[in-house]
């Protein structure tokens, strides 16, 4: 395949090693994606109804907001980092060196289509890496635009796009790379890990998980219901860090699911298929999958659907059995599973039976119920008392772990993940200790000092 090479020797090249080159690279990628922000709202529209203001928000200014942190720092983070000596190397002083890892290969899922291709192609570049960028196959419009804009502002062989689905995903995936960055589900994140082992390739996986959403009985009703309903129905339930289903206290089960149908009419109307700012599911395959999930289930709101249209209401069900398709992995669409809880144990029972989730919500009004539920769970972040929002602060890492992903970017965590972090001890010659040389036939008094060095 060309792409890698094309990229392996730009690397070698030393171009992308100068800060101010990979400096003015982003700067052209802002402006560019300033100047096509419409075009980007209405490939989004154009491959699955998203709304544009959900395109602005999630899309492009996200992108945007991470270009100005990593234009701000970069410099910064890029300059040898000074840390303390230890006494044992006197006379020295030590550096932590950030150094690009080469040429990585980054592969997006549809979902967020723009923003999972150049979130992470902003820390790439910033630290000093060649890219060849995979885009996912079922948003064409995307995928083209993406192409475009990178073809306009990255010489070629430091960044280049590679359009196409699985086939060329998985020819990609035989190459060598210095760093695989991969967004989509934990089934191809499972195949992306083992191609990379063959290479001893080091890898993020931003992969997906089954999101609890807690409520107990202390909880805000109302705020609670739009906050859920809003981060669980934006992008039609397609989010990775979507709540998957709520445990909510059996107390207040009925109240919750009276204002999340409420909530649900105040944001879409009655006929959410009639408004402008609820997208629909990407393809036939996805949308067929979703009926499938509701097929024998309680639905206590919504359930509508058209096949002409990809289009899914949104829905609330009622208590789904475990074992039934619903339950048995991520959703990934706008259906909410509601289930009753009494103690922590059944809490318990529904949370350890899946892998650690990309993310968790915890709805209360009880600071020591919300302590308790952090510290029990493993998951790759969260909100207390919100849904989502924990993706937009820039100083949060965002990732997994376990089943749900490895490593987290945004911000400063994307520089340091996309760079290896070499220690260098620069060493004085004007003193030179004989005691670390053989022979070692040192008085014990001296051994015993040579042990508080350390
Ligand atoms: P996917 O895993 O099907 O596809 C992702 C990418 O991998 C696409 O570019 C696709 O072409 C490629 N691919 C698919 N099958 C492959 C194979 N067998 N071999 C090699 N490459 C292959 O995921 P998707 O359906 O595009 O996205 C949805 C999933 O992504 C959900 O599970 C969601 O939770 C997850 N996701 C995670 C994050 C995150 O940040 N953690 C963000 C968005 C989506």
């Amino acid at each position: 395949m060309e792409v890698p090479k094309k990229q392996r020797d730009f690397f070698a090249s030393q171009k992308t090693k100068d800060v101010a080159y990979r400096k003015k690279a982003l700067k052209r990628l802002q402006k560019e994606i300033l100047a096509r922000e419409d075009d980007v709202c209405k490939a989004l529209y154009a491959d699955f109804k998203k709304p544009e203001f959900e395109t602005l928000v999630a899309e492009t200014q996200f992108v945007l907001a991470e270009l100005k942190v990593m234009l701000k720092n970069m410099e910064f983070w890029a300059r040898p980092e000074r840390v303390s000596s230890i006494l044992a190397n006197w006379p020295s002083s030590d550096y932590l060196y950030r150094e690009p890892y080469g040429t990585v290969l980054l592969i997006a899922p549809w979902n967020y289509p723009f923003q999972l291709v150049f979130a992470p192609l902003v820390g790439a570049v910033a630290a000093g890496n060649t890219v060849v960028v995979k885009p996912s196959e079922l948003t064409p419009n995307t995928s083209q635009i993406i192409t475009e804009i990178v073809a306009k502002v990255f010489e070629p062989g430091h960044v280049s796009v590679v359009e196409g689905g699985v086939e060329v995903s998985q020819q990609l995936l035989v190459q060598k790379w210095d760093y695989i960055f991969f967004t989509g589900s934990t089934k191809v994140g499972q195949i992306v890990y083992e191609s990379a082992a063959k290479h001893l390739t080091p890898v993020t996986l931003e992969l997906g998980g089954k999101n609890p959403c807690i409520v107990d009985d202390s909880a805000s009703i109302k705020l609670t219901a739009k906050r859920i309903v809003w981060g669980k129905f934006l992008n039609a339930g397609q989010t990775c860090i979507a709540s998957d289903y709520i445990l909510v206290h059996r107390k207040v089960k009925a109240a919750l699911i009276e204002a999340l149908k409420k909530s649900i009419q105040d944001g879409f109307g009655d006929i959410s298929q009639a408004s402008d700012d609820y997208a629909r599911i990407v393809n036939e395959k996805h949308h067929a999958r979703l009926k499938t999930m509701l097929e024998g289930q309680d639905i206590l709101f919504g359930g509508i659907s058209d096949d002409t249209d990809n289009y899914l209401s949104p829905t609330l069900v009622d208590e789904p059995q475990m074992d039934s398709p619903l339950m048995e992995g991520e959703i990934f669409g706008p259906i909410l599973p509601i289930i009753a809880y009494e103690t922590e144990e059944d809490i318990d029972n529904h949370i350890s039976h899946y892998g650690k989730p990309l993310a968790t919500y915890i709805f209360s009004n009880r600071k020591s119920f919300q302590k308790k539920m952090l510290d029990k769970y493993s998951f790759g972040g969260g909100c207390i008392n919100d849904t989502v929002i924990q993706i937009s602060n820039k100083k949060l890492p965002f990732g997994g772990v376990g089943a749900s992903g490895l490593g987290g970017y945004h911000g400063k965590a994307s520089f340091e993940i996309f760079s290896n972090q070499k220690g260098i001890i620069k060493k004085a010659n004007w003193f030179d200790a004989p005691l670390r040389y053989p022979p070692y036939k040192l008085p014990n008094k001296i051994v015993k000092m040579i042990k508080h060095l350390f």
